[in-house]
């Protein structure tokens, strides 16, 4: 008796008609009936896709083609050539071994039995399996094209962001659209009220109740003022509403960034001078040495070392404290913070835009490096000096708690965290200094930031 293999395959991209494993195994020992042969094994592999896009390996399938030089059966049934193998490779090297050791193969939507020694037999189930080949390959481009376009077209995508659900068409089922889900899109604003404030990521993503990861990793996703950042680096709007103001999510994102530029990892520095104040005889930046369990800062070259550091700190925070207080410094960052501002912000963005096409255009071939140097060479000064003007101009948001002054500025300061305490310093100064006891009796010298529009202290 012909002794054959029965090969059934679910795969989810073949729509809805398409036969479950038991209906193709059922079929399969029909016919096997009909045929007179002996279904001695059967090698089915569940919901998974055969084409050579497909993630998942097909365990069953791999497993039927080692047992067939062993001649362990005359016959293979398939339920149609796309249920072997859509990777025309594998496809081909299956009729070649079952052409190698006489196994015949029955396709149950064909009726028919194929003998692999015929040429004729062979060319069909070829065709075929170039076929379905082809098929997978033009849906695989169609699914592609698809999802790129939509991605250049804001359209919502398969994975959602955070604070958003689906809205599906309720006749067919496709996704229209996202909607603000309100319990998560109010943690949303929670974190970001929170970093705006000058809370630490730690201590902004423990309010919100998420991880440290999480939090950085939302507040950098434009999705929540409904932008998508493409491949090339350009951004497009997307067809959902904001969860967050623009104006925000900049302000978070400068604060991540100065924290990413300064070397210290958001919500970790410890001490408030650190790499914040530099030496005045090297410029060497200051850091924090303990010496017999008490703290001080050290030039990192050594021409000073302050002890203890607290006092130093506290030194630092009476200065602040009393800039604070003076009339008129914090409402000159004030007054300039509107359409100026915001002409200087659009400015920086358009020479970044400008500067990344040209580094797009250099990886992908089309511009050669030494233009690319040149195109660097002229936007590079002209973008740092926008990004400073842009930063003059624009109340750091951490001085815009105590421009409201409905509380005394040493109650706020007291409430922030470190980073926020830090960002405050390096928004108001140029410089914080501290200088060998030969120099001016080792004390530290701060040098306010000016004021925008020229109007000095
Ligand atoms: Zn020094």
């Amino acid at each position: 008796m012909t002794s054959a293999a029965l090969v059934a395959r679910v795969s989810s991209d073949q729509g809805g008609r398409s036969p479950s494993v038991s209906e193709q195994i059922e079929a399969g020992r029909k016919s096997a009936i009909q045929l007179g042969w002996d279904v001695t094994g059967i090698f089915e592999d569940e919901d998974l896709s055969a084409s050579r896009f497909a993630v998942a390996d097909r365990p069953a399938w791999r497993k039927l083609q080692k047992l067939l030089p062993d001649r362990t059966f005359d016959a293979v049934i398939l339920w149609s050539p796309s249920r072997g193998s859509r990777e025309l490779e594998d496809w081909a090297a299956f009729l070649s071994r079952c052409r190698a050791y006489s196994v015949l193969i029955y396709v149950i939507t064909h009726k028919r039995v194929y003998d692999l020694s015929v040429s004729r037999d062979w060319k069909v189930l070829a065709d075929d399996g170039v076929t379905s080949a082809y098929e997978s390959e033009m849906k695989s481009d169609d699914v592609r094209r698809g999802i790129e376009g939509a991605k250049a077209a804001g359209k919502p995508l398969a994975s959602v962001p955070f604070g958003y659900v689906k809205v599906r068409d309720p006749g067919n089922g496709k996704l229209t659209g996202l909607e603000i889900d309100p319990e998560k899109s109010a943690k949303v604003r929670h974190l970001f009220a929170a970093l705006d404030d000058g809370e630490s990521v730690t201590d902004a993503a423990k309010q919100t109740g998420i991880s440290r990861q999480q939090a950085l990793h939302l507040a950098r996703n434009p999705a929540f003022i409904a932008q998508r950042k493409l491949d090339d680096g350009s951004y497009v709007q997307c067809q959902w509403e904001a969860i967050i103001t623009q104006d925000q999510y900049r302000r978070v994102n400068e604060i991540l960034a100065e924290h990413a530029n300064a070397g210290i990892k958001a919500g970790r520095s410890r001490s408030l001078l650190a790499y914040l104040a530099y030496c005045g005889k090297c410029r060497a930046p200051m850091t924090t040495e303990t010496r017999k369990d008490i703290a001080g800062y050290r030039c990192q070259r050594g021409c000073v070392f302050y002890t203890p550091a607290l006092q130093a700190d506290q030194l630092a925070e009476q200065a602040v404290l009393y800039w604070l207080k003076q009339k008129g410094n914090i409402e000159r960052y004030g007054a300039a913070d509107g359409a100026e501002a915001e002409l200087a912000r659009d400015e920086v963005t358009r020479l970044s835009v400008r500067l990344d096409e040209a580094r797009g255009s250099y990886a992908s071939g089309r511009l050669p490096l030494a233009a690319l140097e040149g195109i660097e060479r002229d936007l590079g000064p002209a973008l740092k000096e926008a990004r400073e003007l842009a930063r003059k101009l624009t109340i750091p948001p951490v001085l815009q708690r105590f421009k409201r002054r409905s509380r005394a500025a040493s109650a706020i300061w007291n409430e922030m965290s470190l980073v926020a305490k830090r960002d405050l310093l390096r928004a108001c100064t140029v410089a914080i200094r501290f200088w060998p006891v030969s120099y001016e009796g080792r004390f530290e010298i701060i040098t306010w930031r000016p004021a925008p529009k020229g109007e000095e202290e």
